[in-house]
Formats: structure tokens, sequence, C-alpha cells
């Protein structure tokens, strides 16, 4: 099978169900289900660490990483049917995180926390389900800014389910207090509803918007979608709080939001989200191979960079 996707993937990179033949295969195959899923930057991450680990140990070269566009509702059938052509590893991005948690046989404690998961590894019975992106931020947030979750106060950005993910392991790495800040309060309070069993006695609150009262010297998150197009405005005036000890923003693409250019313009520390995208894969990769998430990370950047550079 994989030699019937690899003469496809050539032409079209981005795979449906239909491409889908049922036969038994000659390797290991991963793939990212997604939709739309062709923006995404995990089978250039993926297959360039597989290529370097090939280097080393021949048995990856039998690996190969693809990517499947699968509607919401269709995402039942594509894990049924990867499962029966032999599929040994799953990446789930958006929309299919939170809807793919009713369908794994088995559940990481961590994931069952979150509520959503965006890796799946091959079980007899089925798929057993894990959320690496809390892993991933907190990686990212310490290699790039020095920081970590449980040394400072947090304001996060959002309550959607990246926010959700964040908010969960900040507070499970014990963050000293946690800020949420979203427009809309139906969906802050669900968040808050959430997260108070996980809270104990770790500080919790949510606004609506920023104001003086927040913490100062916190580390600020954007897990918003404020900043992904090219006219979105920051979702936080950074003058309005008192200063951050750094900005993280979760968005990648474009590498520099409204918020990090307002966060540059003060001099606060500020990254963007692609450390995040790159910790979160080799924790991933590692779930799948064994292989520990330090060891192919630098690999997965280089080649998330060089994605994000060509045209
Ligand atoms: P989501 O579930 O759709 O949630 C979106 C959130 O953004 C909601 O809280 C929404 O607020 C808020 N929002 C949207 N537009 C806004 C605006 N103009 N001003 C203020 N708030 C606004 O999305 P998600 O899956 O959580 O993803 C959020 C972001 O995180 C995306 O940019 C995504 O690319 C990024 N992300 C990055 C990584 C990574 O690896 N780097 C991983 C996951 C997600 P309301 O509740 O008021 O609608």
């Amino acid at each position: 099978m994989i030699e019937n996707l690899n003469s496809k993937i050539e032409t079209s990179p981005v795979l449906i169900l239909a491409d889908l033949p049922l036969s038994s295969h000659a390797g290991t195959a991963l793939a990212v289900l997604g939709h739309p899923i062709g923006h995404s930057l995990s089978p250039a991450m993926h297959n360039a660490a597989l290529a370097g680990l090939a280097g080393h140990d021949r048995e990856f070269s039998a690996w190969r990483y693809f990517r499947f566009d699968v509607s919401p509702a269709d995402l039942p059938n594509a894990l049924a049917r990867l499962h029966a052509a032999g599929f040994f590893g799953l990446n789930l991005t958006v929309p299919h995180k939170i809807i793919a948690v009713a369908h794994v046989a088995e559940i990481d404690p961590d994931a069952r926390h979150v509520g959503a998961v965006n890796t799946l590894r091959r079980t007899t019975l089925g798929w057993r389900g894990y959320n690496t992106d809390g892993y991933g931020l907190a990686t990212a947030v310490r290699e790039t800014l020095g920081l970590d979750l449980a040394s400072a106060p947090i304001i996060l950005l959002g309550a959607g389910g990246a926010a959700r993910g964040a908010a969960v392991e900040c507070l499970q790495r014990r963050c000293a207090s946690l800020t949420i800040v979203n427009r809309t309060r139906a969906h802050l309070d669900t968040l808050l509803a959430f997260l108070a069993p996980l809270a104990g006695n770790i500080p919790l609150r949510g606004l609506t918007s920023a104001d003086s009262s927040l913490p100062a010297k916190a580390l600020l998150i954007n897990a918003t979608s404020a900043g992904l197009r090219a006219n979105d405005l920051a979702p936080i005036d950074l003058a309005v709080l008192p200063r951050p000890a750094a900005v993280y923003d979760m968005i990648y693409n474009p590498p520099q939001t409204p918020l990090l250019r307002a966060a540059a313009a003060l001099d606060v520390p500020h990254a963007n989200g692609l450390s995040m995208l790159v910790h979160q894969g080799a924790k991933s990769l590692e779930i799948w191979s064994g292989v520990p998430a330090a060891q192919t990370a630098p690999v997965m950047l280089a080649a998330a960079r060089a994605a994000l550079a060509s045209p």
C-alpha cells in the first residue's frame, strides 16, 4: 500500500480515503487527518525526521507519513479504514481532536483530562489516544523563552480547544496562577467550569477583556486565532496590562502577529508557535517509534522552516 500511496503523493500530496486500497502494506504508515489539511507542516516535519532516522537505522526507511483530508462526519469511518489498512499511527488536527475521543479504544490519562487527542497509536482493538500539545507548549516555552510553566503567573488568551489544552498543562504543572481572557463570556465560563476541578488551590479566574488587575510579570500565552489573518488586530492591548515577563503566541503562520509586534515594540521577550508545533510532533513520533522527542525535534524544526519558506 505504501508504494501505491507514494506514487500518488508525488502528484497529489493531499490524499482522501478513496486513495486508500485495503491491501496489506509493506512498511509503517503514519498520517495526519484534518479538514482542511493542505497547509499542514506535519508531513514535511515527520518525513524529514524519518529520513534522518533511516540514516542510522534501516528500519525507518520503510516508515512514511501521509496526509488525508477527512471531513468531521467521515472521521469514524476514516479511523476504522486506516486501522484496517494497517496504519500504525495518526495525528489529528482541526477539527478532529475532540470528536476523536469518542472513537478511540483507549485513552491516555493526560489526554482524558484535556478531552482531546492529537496522536493515535495502533492497538489490536483500535486506537489509543494521546495528547502531545501540552508537552509541546511547555517544551517550547522553556526552549524559546527560558520559562517554566510553573514559574510565573499565566495569562491565557482564548477559550477554544488550544486554550483548553494549554490551561490543563499549566494547571498540571502547578502554575502560580491562571487568568483566562476571552471575549465571549459563555465560552469563558464553560472553560472555567471544566478547569475548576483541576485547579485545586491554584488561583483561577476569567475576564472578558484585559485590565490593570492582570498579574505583573506574567507569561502571556495567545491561544486565540486573532492574528492568523492579514487584517486581524492583536487579541489584547499590551499597553493596558502590567508588563508581562514574556509573550508566547501559538500562531506560527504568519510568523509575526500584531501581538508579537507589540511585544517587540515594548522589548518584551516573545516567540511564535512554531516551536510548539515541532515539539508536539516530535513527541508524537516518540510515541510511535520510541525515539526520544529531543532527538528528532531539531530536524523537524528545520523542515518546518523550509516548508514555510517555500512558495
Ligand atoms: P478555536 O477552538 O476556534 O478557538 C478560537 C479562540 O480564539 C476562541 O477563544 C475565540 O474567542 C478566539 N478568537 C477568535 N478570533 C478572535 C478575535 N478576533 N479576538 C479575540 N479572540 C478571538 O481554535 P483553536 O483550535 O483553539 O486554535 C486557536 C489558535 O491556536 C489558532 O490560531 C491555532 O492555529 C493555534 N494553535 C497552534 C498550535 C501550535 O502547535 N502552535 C496548536 C494548536 C492551536 P470566542 O470564544 O470569543 O469566539
